[in-house]
């Protein structure tokens, strides 16, 4: 690759093609707050020649889940048409080409580029299959320097995947301007690929759906079976490979086959695997595509207004109505993989069938696809969500007994199997995480500048202290982390004791606090479990005890005298969002999804999140002001239990403040998080207590009448209601009146009292147990 010789970075973006990926690749720039150019072909008919790239914005707006952020982020996406505006790709500092994947379209493409776009400036194209070489044929040096390959995966703004495939005349400069695009802006994880067909997710991925489904017909099994043997034993999404196919698409299927066929050399073991099954063909024939099309492996049949889940005989190609096999028992089906293809019969033969050839192929292709076996695990883990990559997989086997077994069935076994033999791909050592390299030696898992992993820092250290719900960890130059770590991060009274010893301790041997972990969501809220065996046994002091225990903690945090922030990302739900109200500052992670959901199971927010909220809308710069809008605006937000879905929107409902920051990429979360804290420690001082003007009985009185109208409409229940004028009560003052000055404690006071009264009925802790039971809300 040519020196470093570029230095500018991308202030505007051209996304060109505004089909599934381009317009979900313009929406992820729009969302970093990049303006985005996107344009697509004219229209054979109608007037609006910019209907292609209008249409797929417009269309975006209304999908589910969302590819825009928020609709302020659609406002940046300026639309147009390659034939009237290809000129504007001057102002862009990188064009990604996104159209359809014909070669003879692309180089076209390519070669008027080259009359209008500014030298020196970023070119790349989101092709699955075609080879880098082939796309830049006939291109001048300066446009082959500009040039690479961005392979984003769908939907872009939820796969954290990016492949990049660097040619030989690509310029490091751009490569690397455009690689700390997409990782700081887009929040994307690279990894870099070889110019190799279907480059290494989407190889290795073809390869497993085509070896599990060639092994369903070959070996008689059903696709309920096949989903419960191939997915959560193996780690792969819960739809499992069939579920994953209709999700996909079952057409998109032979095109996969083919460009994989066309392009992968003749002696590829994906050659010999590669078949149609004739009652797939027919099924895409009929239009049974999967879930866009009218059924796919499963269908859910609503005649005769049921709902009945069915799914395809393999055998005679009709639908019956799907099974639970059951079938995958012990420590298989916890996900331990020895045991899962050692096991008799079906589920045994089924699962090394598809793990036996699935891994070794994946071993065969380091490093001819990428590096190392770290962007094998990558590519698996972020491209295709498996919990674990092939290596991690084989780790897990262990080698040596895979290599024997792949001998035993005669499966190949690639040079990198046999180069490991009785050790591990990873292990770690002096607390660094290493991988085994092509050069049979082990190299140091380097993480990129800014990112800081709590994993990794477990592996180093001790927590500073812990019990069954929470640690504590010393994340370096002062800072410690608060980890939840209970089930699905649920907080308890154990959570409440750490946070009440992490105050001293961090007083005298630390700067700041962070509220941070790595599980799958930051929260679930507060532990019900244990809540609903309070109520059962009606231990009312026990309860109240918990809820003043929890705000005693959270106030403690708030008015600790360093700095407090919390890093939420995924759910931070009830509890989980009332920590990080009373936070001094949240970074959050882009893909937050935060809410005071409470009134759900019948209750209402009793960490000190009702004052919170009201404290924040007053303090909005763009909320009128008196008493009312903010009290208006809370109930609305907490009586909805609204979740919002996404950082960007978590600042227009008031969860997050103007100042909070928010982190695209995942990984970068901990370190943003942290170096917020430590801006704060200078001259820090603890917020002022707020003192609360409340409307009293009157504010209530109209929040009422609002919510007896849903209820009249048919859009709340009774019990709706009862829950409502509790968070009425407690957010309009009780009965104060207007001219009253209330303080914090009097607003927690307020929380304890309604929920208290809350808790004790029956309704609401039918909601309660509902939840528990089902993870849906009761709307009783
Ligand atoms: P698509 O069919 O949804 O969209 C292609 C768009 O390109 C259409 O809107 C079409 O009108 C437009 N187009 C065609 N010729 C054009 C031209 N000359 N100028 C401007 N626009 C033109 O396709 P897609 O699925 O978004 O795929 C686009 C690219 O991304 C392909 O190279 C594909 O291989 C790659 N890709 C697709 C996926 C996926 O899951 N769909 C994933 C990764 C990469």
């Amino acid at each position: 690759m040519p020196e470093n010789t570029q230095t500018t970075t991308i202030n505007k973006v051209c996304v060109i093609g505004a089909g599934t990926m381009g317009a979900g690749i313009a929406a992820q720039v729009a969302n970093a707050g990049i303006p985005v150019l996107l344009l697509d072909i004219v229209p054979k008919d109608g007037d609006n020649r910019n209907a292609v790239a209008e249409g797929a914005v417009a269309k975006m707006l209304k999908t589910q889940p969302a590819p825009f952020m928020s609709k302020r982020a659609a406002k940046l996406v300026e639309t147009g048409n390659i034939e009237d505006h290809l000129d504007k790709v001057a102002e862009c500092d990188w064009i990604v080409e996104a159209i359809i994947e014909r070669l003879d379209i692309k180089q076209d493409l390519y070669s008027k580029l080259e009359e209008v776009r500014t030298a020196g400036t970023a070119v790349s194209s989101n092709t699955s299959t075609i080879p880098l070489a082939q796309l830049t044929d006939g291109r001048s040096d300066a446009f082959k320097n500009d040039f690479l390959i961005t392979h984003f995966f769908n939907p872009p703004r939820y796969m954290r995947l990016i492949e990049i495939v660097a040619g030989p005349h690509s310029d490091a400069g751009t490569v690397e301007m455009v690689k700390e695009f997409v990782d700081r802006k887009l929040g994307k994880t690279v990894v870099d690929a070889e110019d190799s067909p279907g480059f290494i997710a989407n190889r290795v991925g073809t390869f497993w759906i085509q070896q599990a489904v060639n092994s369903a017909f070959d070996l008689g099994i059903s696709v309920e079976e096949a989903d419960e043997i191939g997915g959560r034993p193996m780690g792969v999404p819960k739809t499992g490979l069939f579920g994953l196919i209709d999700l996909i698409g079952i057409d998109l299927m032979p095109h996969l086959m083919k460009s994989l066929t066309s392009t992968l050399p003749k002696d590829d073991w994906y050659q010999q695997i590669a078949r149609s099954e004739p009652m797939i063909e027919a099924m895409i024939e009929e239009g049974y595509t999967g879930r866009k099309g009218k059924g796919g492996f499963y269908r859910i049949n609503r005649e005769g207004g049921g709902k009945v889940k069915e799914a395809k005989d393999l055998k005679s190609g009709e639908y019956r109505a799907a099974a639970r096999p059951g079938l995958v028992r012990g420590p298989a089906a916890k996900g331990d993989l020895k045991s899962l293809i050692s096991m008799k019969g079906k589920v045994g033969d089924y699962a090394w069938s598809v793990l036996g050839p699935t891994l070794s192929y994946a071993a065969s292709i380091v490093p001819e696809a990428t590096a190392t076996v770290v962007g094998v695990d990558d590519a698996m883990k972020l491209g295709y969500n498996w919990k674990r990559g092939p290596f991690e997989m084989i780790d897990a086997i262990g080698a040596a007994h895979l290599v024997e077994r792949l001998k035993e069935s005669d499966y190949p076994v690639p040079p990198i199997l046999e180069q490991v033999g009785d050790k591990t791909f990873y292990r770690v050592e002096d607390g660094q995480l290493q991988y085994f390299g092509t050069d049979g030696q082990y190299h140091d898992v380097e993480r990129p500048e800014g990112v800081l992993l709590l994993e990794d820092v477990k592996r180093t250290s001790e927590p500073v202290s812990k019990n069954g719900s929470a640690a504590l960890w010393d994340i370096g130059d002062g800072v410690v982390a608060l980890e939840f770590t209970g089930k699905m991060n649920a907080l308890d009274e154990q959570v409440m004791k750490l946070i009440q010893q992490a105050v001293p301790l961090v007083k005298s041997d630390y700067k700041a606090l962070v509220v941070y972990n790595e599980g799958s969501n930051f929260s679930a809220g507060a532990n019900l479990g244990l809540a609903m065996f309070a109520m059962n046994i009606a231990a009312w002091s026990e309860v109240e005890k918990s809820v003043r225990g929890g705000q005693a903690a959270y106030k403690a945090l708030k008015y600790a005298p360093f700095p407090v922030v919390s890093a939420p990302f995924g759910m931070a739900l009830g509890g989980g969002c009332e920590i990080c109200l009373n936070s001094d500052a949240i970074q959050a992670h882009a893909e937050t999804y935060i809410g005071l959901v409470e009134t759900g199971v019948g209750i209402i927010p009793g960490w000190g999140g009702c004052g919170e909220m009201i404290s924040r809308w007053q303090e909005n710069p763009r909320h009128p002001n008196g008493p009312m809008p903010a009290v208006s605006k809370s109930f609305e937000i907490i009586s909805t239990a609204t979740v919002v879905k996404s950082a960007a929107e978590a600042k227009e409902y008031g969860f997050l403040h103007h100042k909070d920051g928010i982190t695209m990429n995942r990984d970068r979360l901990l370190y943003d998080a942290k170096q917020k804290a430590l801006s704060m420690v200078d001259g820090y001082e603890a917020p002022e207590k707020p003192e609360y003007r409340l409307p009293g009985p009157s504010g209530a009185a109209a929040l009422k009448l609002a919510v007896e109208s849903f209820h009249n409409r048919g859009m709340a229940t009774e019990h709706d209601v009862t829950v409502a004028e509790e968070l009425a009560y407690v957010l309009t003052g009780g009965n104060t009146d207007p001219i009253d000055v209330l303080s914090e404690a009097d607003m927690l006071n307020l929380e304890v009292e309604a929920f208290m009264r809350l808790v004790r009925n029956p309704k609401s802790q039918l909601r309660v147990e509902h939840m528990l039971e089902t993870g849906k809300p009761l709307r009783n």
